[in-house]
């Protein structure tokens, strides 16, 4: 399991797959084991990593993990058959906003990591599938700096995409349902809860 993750990580640096940053993965790792997340549902697996990481948290952590691009969906399954997760990880092959759940599923934890420029999208939609007292996690909100400063980009492509996150994040800060603690760790990870007394 340690000789794959490292292979893995190999892999990611050598293909440049954006796989979660250190800080981040164990910052994720202990928020499951922490709060007995059980369910998790993981939108964009790349090549597994995240959720090989997240289902070993705890015997009975299972992962359902929707990825859109083929060859990283081949190298995630190929992977998770490596580490016998087969009946811990559940990899889609899918886009995830096409994704049709089964109505009644529920999450514990929803772990949006793909593309960011759909991160509200990817948030109204699964936000139906989440446990009463579970929560959605985000990466990347800092996106390695950019945030908060996209009038001084200069590509146009790049300035859209950090004005998305931005978007994304005044979305979150305005949300009359969730409330959403920021954590400075790793390239920015938001945890969005439930409101409480709020029916
Ligand atoms: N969570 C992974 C890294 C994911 S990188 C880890 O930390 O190990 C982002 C992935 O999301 C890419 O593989 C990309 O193909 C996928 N992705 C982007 N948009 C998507 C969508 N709409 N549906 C499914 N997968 C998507
Ligand atoms: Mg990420």
């Amino acid at each position: 399991m340690k000789e794959l993750i490292l292979e893995m990580e190999e892999y990611a640096k050598e293909k440049n797959i954006p796989i979660m940053q250190k800080e981040g993965i164990a910052f994720l790792m202990k928020y499951i084991k922490s709060s007995h997340v059980k369910n998790i549902l993981e939108i964009g697996s790349a090549i597994g990593y995240s959720a090989i990481l997240m289902a070993s948290c705890d015997p009975e952590v299972k992962v359902t993990t929707i990825e859109r691009d083929e060859t990283n969906y081949m190298e995630c399954l190929k992977n998770v058959k490596k580490c016998g997760f087969d009946n811990k990880v559940n990899v889609v092959f899918q886009d995830a906003l096409e994704v049709n759940l089964a109505e009644g599923t529920e999450y514990d934890l929803i772990f949006i990591d793909a593309a960011k420029a759909q991160y509200r999208k990817f948030f109204e939609k699964f936000q139906y599938f989440l446990a009463p007292n579970g929560v959605i996690i985000t990466d990347n909100l800092k996106f390695h700096g950019y945030v908060g400063k996209s009038n001084k980009i200069e590509s146009k492509n790049l300035r859209q995409l950090v004005g998305k996150i931005e978007d994304f994040i005044e979305f979150l800060n305005t949300n009359e349902e969730f409330e959403t603690k920021f954590y400075d760790v790793g390239d920015g990870i938001a945890i969005s809860a439930r409101k409480q007394n709020e029916k």
